[in-house]
C-alpha cells in the first residue's frame, strides 16, 4: 500500500482582495478591515474604554447582557461575506469569523468566564428557509478554538414577530417580548450558570436583550454577548 500523503490545505484566494494563494481572509485584509477595536461594554460602539455616554446616562435594559463584545462593524467587506454566510449557505465562514471574534478585546475573558456558549436561536420556519443555523455554526467554531466552555442550545425561538429592520429599538423590544424560552430539559443546567450568547449581527441589541431576559427568567446568573458584526449607529461616539 502506498504511504498516505500528508494532508495539505487546498490553495485558495483571499475572498476580499483576491490575493492567491491565501486563506479565505488574508492577513493584510484582516489588519485593514478588522483591527481589534475597543468598544463600549454596553452597546459595542467604538470607544476607548468603559461605557459610552448614552449607555452611562440611561440605565440599560434590565436583565439584558452584562457585557457585549463585537468583532467588526457591519460594512465593507463584511456585509457581503455575512450575506454569503447567512443567506447562501456558506457555513464555512464560521471559522474565519470566529477567529476574528476571539481577537476582539474582551472576548477571551467572556469565554474564560462562562459555563455555556449558546446561539441566539432561529425559529423552525427561519431555520428551514436558511437550511443551516449561522449563530450555531459560530458557537461550534468558537468552542473548537477555545478549550473551556461547552456549547448548549439553551434557548428556543418561539416567534420572529413582524419584520424588525424598520423599527426603533423600543418597538423591537416590545415585538420580541416572549419570543424566546429555555426548553424544560435545559432548565437544570442553566440554573445559576453564566451564559455567553452568540449571534452573527446585532443592530439595536434588542434581540440580545430579549434572549438574555428569557435566560435570566429561567435562573441564569449572568448573560454576556459575543457578536461578529454590529451595525454602526448615527449616534456612535466615534462615528
Ligand atoms: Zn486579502
Ligand atoms: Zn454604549
Amino acid at each position: 500500500m502506498p504511504p498516505a500523503l500528508p494532508l495539505a490545505p487546498w490553495p485558495s484566494a483571499c475572498q476580499v482582495c483576491g490575493q492567491w494563494p491565501a486563506t479565505p481572509l488574508c492577513k493584510a485584509c484582516i489588519a485593514r478591515f478588522a483591527p481589534p477595536t475597543p468598544r463600549c461594554r454596553g452597546c459595542a460602539a467604538p470607544l476607548t474604554a468603559g461605557f459610552c455616554t448614552a449607555c452611562a446616562a440611561h440605565p440599560r435594559a434590565p436583565d439584558g447582557p452584562a457585557d457585549c463584545v463585537v468583532a467588526v462593524d457591519y460594512g465593507y467587506p463584511w456585509d457581503a461575506l455575512i450575506a454569503r454566510f447567512k443567506f447562501r449557505g456558506e457555513a464555512g465562514w464560521a471559522g474565519p469569523f470566529a477567529q476574528l471574534m476571539l481577537r476582539a478585546p474582551g472576548a477571551q475573558g467572556l469565554l474564560d468566564g462562562c459555563d455555556w456558549v449558546a446561539p441566539v436561536p432561529l425559529t423552525a420556519t427561519r431555520l428551514a428557509m436558511r437550511g443551516h443555523h449561522p449563530p450555531w455554526e459560530l458557537v461550534k467554531a468558537l468552542c473548537r478554538r477555545h478549550p473551556r466552555p461547552r456549547s448548549a442550545d439553551a434557548l428556543v425561538r418561539l416567534s420572529d414577530g413582524p419584520p424588525q429592520h424598520r423599527l426603533a429599538r423600543a418597538e423591537r423590544l416590545r415585538n420580541l417580548a416572549g419570543a424566546f424560552a429555555v426548553p424544560p430539559q435545559r432548565l437544570a443546567a442553566m440554573a445559576g450558570a453564566r451564559v455567553l450568547l452568540v449571534d452573527d449581527v446585532t443592530t439595536t441589541g434588542a434581540t440580545l436583550v430579549a434572549a438574555a431576559q428569557a435566560l435570566h427568567a429561567a435562573g441564569v446568573a449572568r448573560v454576556d454577548a459575543l457578536v461578529f458584526a454590529r451595525t454602526p449607529a448615527p449616534g456612535d461616539p466615534l462615528a
